[in-house]
């Protein structure tokens, strides 16, 4: 019978390179692999072919072997006779009939390509645990709570131990069975017979990454996986002095670790909202009050309310200026690091009266009028332009007629 040279197997030329020969092979279990093509059992056939050629075409030697020697000499059980010594099947026949000590119906696709193209992945063994990853969360506060703390429910989409089988991954009352593909022993021999002598090569069983076992019947819920995807309502304590930047850790609560590796930590982020009467000034809130030019100028007790609602009274001196600041110690904020809390910064303004009534003008005036009289030594500064406009003279009159 005719049979097809390796070449030919994998469509590719005779002086294909390496990477030719990997590419066409990729292509061939695509197209035949037994898991794509359960009801054809010719892609089974194609594929153990195609598998074949790729192993002798894919490695140098044998490839060199496998030209110089032809197609014939590479086929099993072909030897009539006794075989002689460098003859096919004899002593010293570089190629052996055992090839790869792999059950190939056995391996996944995964497998196949973790085997053939060396993964790639670096993915390590499937029983070695793997720590969960650490989970962010972006929580946006009011400026109230994050100066006094306060409790949140998030909500964090995370990968989960799986319920029904607690992570082991096999269906509950199945057990992992010993692995087909290496028989137990987790290592997979590659007995070779080169011209130097018979060389063993060994290397992690990729079907069951060194396990010597492997799940039949994996899990119904996680198939296998040994984690779920959950959404999970998560309580959260945000300790109060928190600021935009900070982030609260809270251990454990990131996503599952694999094969018992330990869980990731949830780590919220905080942004907090500005606040309409507020501003935060490290640990100190800074607000404004408004005072009429009555009040800064005799002094006043004016009413402030502070973060928490609360009333405090700030004592205005007589001759305050817009824009002084007064400090109530300790209605700042609470230090997250240390004790204590900082102080609210009362600015105050000055408001300038509108829509005035007519005798409201008229005291303004005997106000001004006294005021160019005998505040002129006493305050030079402030008030000393607007008082060049009057004439003594005629303050003095409107005094007179105010009274
Ligand atoms: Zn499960
Ligand atoms: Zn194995």
């Amino acid at each position: 019978m005719a049979e097809r040279d390796y070449y030919q197997v994998l469509g590719v030329e005779r002086n294909a390179s390496l990477d030719d020969i990997k590419k066409a092979y990729r292509r061939l279990v695509r197209q035949y692999h037994p898991d794509l093509n359960k009801d054809d059992p010719q892609a089974a056939e194609k594929f153990k072919e195609a598998t074949e050629a790729y192993r002798v075409l894919s490695d140098p030697q044998l490839r060199a072997q496998y030209d110089r020697f032809g197609h014939e000499a590479f086929t099993r059980g072909t030897g009539a006779g006794a075989p002689g010594a460098g003859s096919p099947g004899g002593p010293g026949w570089p190629f052996g009939a055992g090839g790869f000590d792999i059950n190939f119906e056995d391996l996944g696709l995964g497998d196949l390509f973790d085997l053939f193209f060396g993964g790639g992945r670096g993915r390590p063994g499937a029983n070695e645990p793997i720590p969960g990853d650490d989970l962010r969360y972006d929580l946006t506060l009011d400026l109230e709570d994050a100066v006094f703390g306060t409790e949140v429910q998030l909500e964090v989409p995370r990968l989960e131990i799986c319920p029904r089988c607690g992570g082991r991954r096999a269906e509950p009352g199945s057990s992992p069975e010993t692995c087909p593909a290496c028989r137990g022993r987790g290592q997979i021999q590659q007995e070779r017979f080169t011209p130097f002598g018979r060389m063993v090569v060994s290397q992690t069983c990729p079907r069951c990454r060194g396990q010597g076992r492997v799940i039949t019947s994996p899990c119904r819920e996680c198939h296998g996986q040994g984690v779920v995807h959950r959404r999970r309502q998560i309580r959260v304590r945000i300790p109060a002095g928190v600021d935009t930047g900070d982030r609260v850790r809270v251990a454990g609560e990131g996503e599952a670790g694999l094969n018992g590796g330990p869980p990731g930590d949830l780590y919220v982020y905080i942004n907090v909202r500005p606040h309409s009467t507020f501003r935060r000034e490290g640990d100190d809130l800074r607000t404004e009050i408004p005072i009429s030019f009555v009040q800064a100028a005799l002094g006043a007790e004016v009413q402030v309310e502070t973060l928490e609602g609360k009333k405090e009274t700030v004592r205005i001196p007589e001759g305050t200026q817009t824009g002084q600041v007064f400090r109530l110690r300790g209605l700042g904020v609470p230090r997250v690091r240390g004790s204590g809390r900082g102080d609210l910064l009362v600015q105050v303004r000055v408001v300038t009266p509108t829509r005035l009534s007519p005798r409201q003008r008229e005291l303004l005036r005997e106000f001004e009028a006294e005021w160019g009289k005998n505040g002129r030594e006493r305050d030079e500064g402030i008030f000393g332009r607007i008082r060049s406009h009057f004439q003594p003279g005629n303050a003095s009159e409107g005094a007179g007629e105010a009274g």
